[in-house]
């Protein structure tokens, strides 16, 4: 058994981590008490990952989505600094994915800006009667001649209120299927507006409405797909996607394939934060002195310590695990990423609740990061499927045909 990062994966921890605190550690926390960023400092983030070689443009999403292990190292770390700049990210990536199998205009528009690091993307399937139950959606798209005309509306989207690209989920009304459009807010506007959350503060998210959207026909998922399918063999070299995601194909659906990385990746971000907050809470237990002594001299604040090192540590390791199952393209990826989002994301909870219990009256107050670290863990529950739904899929994982308690 080998959980050793190669060199290049070390080099890559190395300069994220340096960057991470040289860029984002002395701002995170007065960033996220303004709320959710603006289109312009979101974009100034991106541009300062690009200076690393981090970026969603086709060379670096071949890397960062491509490449699993880098994805799970990337959610770890940034997890540990500021969690709520990864939507830029995770879900930015989903339509720059799809980008190189566009159109050519499409492409002229939109890869210079993802080779600039001023492109925001979002993925927008959940709407108002809609969260867990994605079999439920009202938006439609109609095909009238060479468009698709879209109406309906989405809610608790991430980066909706700053994305010039969205992957927007509708029932083609002509099969009645659910597919999804790349839709260019400059081409095809729709409106937004703000919703605000108890954790990642920082990350702008919002409702999204699409009134007779009209969407190049060949911007359908389906018609994007054609495309990839002419590449046969060549794919690998135009979209992120890794060997083993190419073999997880054979036993799954494209979309139960794409969920294992963001899930094992919403696991690591968890441990990230758990981290974070083991690390602060060891070194207030040596400083902090009442009763004439340091509090990490109490049995009670050990047993704490003792709780949240294992909890982050098992975390991690099933994170690995589910990674590792992506890797080799294991059809034991669906079950052990869902564990993984699960127990990453309640493992952060009570991480970072013991965090504030340790670090007394300070951990309450927002002078510390604590109190972030226990709301940013608080939000892993929910987003890229609950705790509940994610107990579900192991749930049928484990067994099989005819018992999904979900559908
Ligand atoms: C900050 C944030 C960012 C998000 N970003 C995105 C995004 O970028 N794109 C996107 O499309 N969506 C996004 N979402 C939406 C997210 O995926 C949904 O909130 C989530 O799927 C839950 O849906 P819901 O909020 O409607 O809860 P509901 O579906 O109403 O669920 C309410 C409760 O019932 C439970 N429940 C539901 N069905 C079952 C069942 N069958 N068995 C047991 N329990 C059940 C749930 O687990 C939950 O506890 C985001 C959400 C948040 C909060």
């Amino acid at each position: 058994m080998d959980f050793e990062f190669t060199q290049e994966e070390k080099m890559f921890r190395e300069s994220l981590r340096d960057l991470l605190e040289r860029e984002f550690a002395p701002i995170v926390d007065e960033m996220d008490r303004k709320g959710p960023l603006t289109r312009e400092e979101a974009i100034e983030v991106m541009q300062k990952f690009k200076k690393i070689g981090i970026g969603i443009d086709p060379e670096g999403s071949r890397e960062l989505i491509g490449n699993p292990v880098i994805f799970a190292i990337f959610a770890e770390e940034v997890g540990g600094v500021w969690p709520s700049i990864l939507p830029l990210f995770g879900m930015g990536a989903i339509p720059a994915m799809f980008i190189p199998l566009a159109s050519d205009d499409v492409k002229s528009r939109l890869i210079p800006r993802l080779e600039s690091g001023e492109f925001i993307g979002c993925f927008a399937e959940t709407e108002p009667e809609a969260g867990c139950d994605t079999s439920n959606l009202k938006t439609t798209a109609v095909l009238e001649g060479d468009y698709y005309v879209i109406n309906g509306s989405k809610t608790w989207i991430s980066n909706a209120t700053i994305a010039d690209t969205a992957f927007v989920a509708a029932i083609n009304a002509t099969t009645g299927a659910e597919t999804f459009f790349i839709v260019e807010k400059e081409i095809s506007p729709w409106e937004s507006n703000e919703l605000h959350h108890i954790g990642w503060r920082a990350s702008a998210t919002g409702e999204m409405f699409f009134e007779d959207c009209k969407v190049p026909k060949e911007n359908e998922m389906g018609a994007l797909m054609g495309e990839a399918l002419k590449l046969g063999p060549k794919m690998k070299e135009v979209l992120p996607v890794s060997d083993g995601f190419i073999k997880l194909l054979n036993t799954m659906s494209p979309i139960t394939a794409l969920l294992t990385t963001p899930r094992a990746g919403m696991g690591l971000v968890a441990v990230g934060i758990a981290q974070a907050a083991l690390n602060a809470s060891i070194n207030y237990a040596k400083e902090r002195k009442q009763f004439g002594k340091p509090i990490g001299k109490f049995q009670l604040i050990q047993e704490m310590l003792y709780e949240m090192s294992v909890l982050t540590e098992t975390a991690r390791l099933l994170g690995y695990k589910a990674i590792d199952a992506i890797v080799k393209g294991d059809p034991d990826a669906r079950r052990l990423s869902s564990m993984a989002k699960v127990y990453g994301a309640e493992a952060a909870v009570k991480a970072t609740y013991n965090a504030i219990q340790i670090h007394g009256g300070m951990g309450l107050s927002d002078e510390m990061p604590l109190e972030r670290y226990f709301r940013d863990a608080r939000m892993m529950t929910i987003p890229d499927g609950t705790s509940e739904i994610m107990k579900l899929v192991t749930g049928y994982t484990l067994l099989g045909k005819g018992f999904s308690a979900y559908a």
